[in-house]
């Protein structure tokens, strides 16, 4: 089937008082409908960059925003900002970290979604509002007929993230992406909101974009996922191939420093260095300073992604020869 997204050579530089720093460089990949994606990374990996461009919600300048990306036939890049803000919301939808401060402190959880839906919909309050409580029920909000009067400031981080899902899921999105949405929760709520969006993911047959540094999430809840270091992917991989036979060194050390379920380890293996400064790259593979793999020419030629198996890629000049796990 045609991809619901198609990413190609997405670019995303920032002026800075330093010169033009790269945040993005030139990645590509596709999305199906109803697809589950990962894309992993440590934060300044240029995850969430990248997704924000697509969205629109790179300030442009200091951003700089170049590639192609085609939904329903059209490039999302080039459209006018009004058809984009549209798709936005409508089609792709985004929920972040921090729901707490993303919602309006004044007014009632219940009018935040009702509006989004009435709006749109341009339907009357009563519908807007029997809208609101039945998105309040999905995203399992107990009472919601009667927290519908609540603030934000009266749920817990846990609850007024299920009130960002229920806006989110207000107009019925294609695309749902979710950029690091439990990092601020306790891992119960962590869990608990990760149950609920696969729930929705499948009930709704909608696409879903996990945002997250953490593999452990994306091990339990998507289909494929990517790696992103230093603003490019290395690796793209079905999850299950990911995890016994990583393809990229980075991809091996991240899924090493893991922490073990049965605790059989309790030793973490800690990729040794930092990423390097957006302004910084290195020459060749952005990662060789900190790869135990690497040899001569990882200093000076920079590894394209290819593939490296089936509907697997990487980007690695020794990608073939990476001991398993
Ligand atoms: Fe390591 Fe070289 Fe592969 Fe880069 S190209 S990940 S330095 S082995
Ligand atoms: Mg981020």
């Amino acid at each position: 089937p045609a991809p619901l997204l198609d990413v190609r050579d997405l670019r995303v530089t920032f002026d800075t008082p330093h010169g033009l720093v790269r945040a993005v460089g030139g990645v590509s990949w596709t999305l199906s409908p109803g697809e589950t994606l990962g894309i992993i990374g440590e934060s300044g990996s240029g995850k969430s960059v990248g997704l924000e461009a697509i969205m629109g919600l790179i300030k442009t300048p200091p951003g700089h925003v170049s590639g192609q990306v085609m939904f329903d036939r059209r490039d999302v890049l080039t459209m006018p900002e009004r058809d984009r803000r549209q798709l936005r919301g409508e089609k792709i939808a985004m929920i972040f970290q921090d729901a707490m401060s993303a919602l309006n402190p004044s007014l009632t959880v219940g009018t935040q979604i009702a509006e989004v839906y009435r709006l749109r919909r341009k339907c009357s309050h009563a519908d807007a509002e029997r809208k609101a409580i039945e998105l309040m029920d999905r995203v399992k909000i107990p009472s919601a007929k009667t927290r519908i009067g609540n603030y934000p400031h009266e749920f817990s981080g846990g609850m007024c993230q299920r009130v960002m899902i229920a806006t989110a899921l207000a107009l019925n999105p294609q695309i749902l992406i979710a950029d690091e949405p439990t990092t601020a929760l306790d891992v119960t709520v962590q869990r608990q909101i990760m149950t609920l969006l696969a729930e929705l993911q499948r009930e709704d047959g909608m696409a879903l974009v996990l945002i997250t540094h953490d593999l452990g999430l994306v091990a339990e809840t998507v289909d494929r996922a990517m790696v992103m270091y230093a603003g490019r992917l290395v690796e793209s991989a079905p999850v299950s191939a990911l995890f016994e036979v990583p393809s990229h060194p980075y991809t091996r050390g991240l899924i090493r420093s893991m922490p073990r379920i049965d605790g059989a380890s309790g030793k973490l293996h800690a990729i040794g260095g930092t990423p390097p400064a957006a302004g910084r790259m290195p020459k060749g593979c952005a990662f060789h300073p900190r790869c135990e793999m690497r040899v001569e020419r990882c200093g000076i030629e920079r590894p394209n992604l290819r593939p490296v198996g089936k509907n697997r890629a990487a980007a690695c000049h020794l990608a073939e020869e990476i001991p398993h796990v």
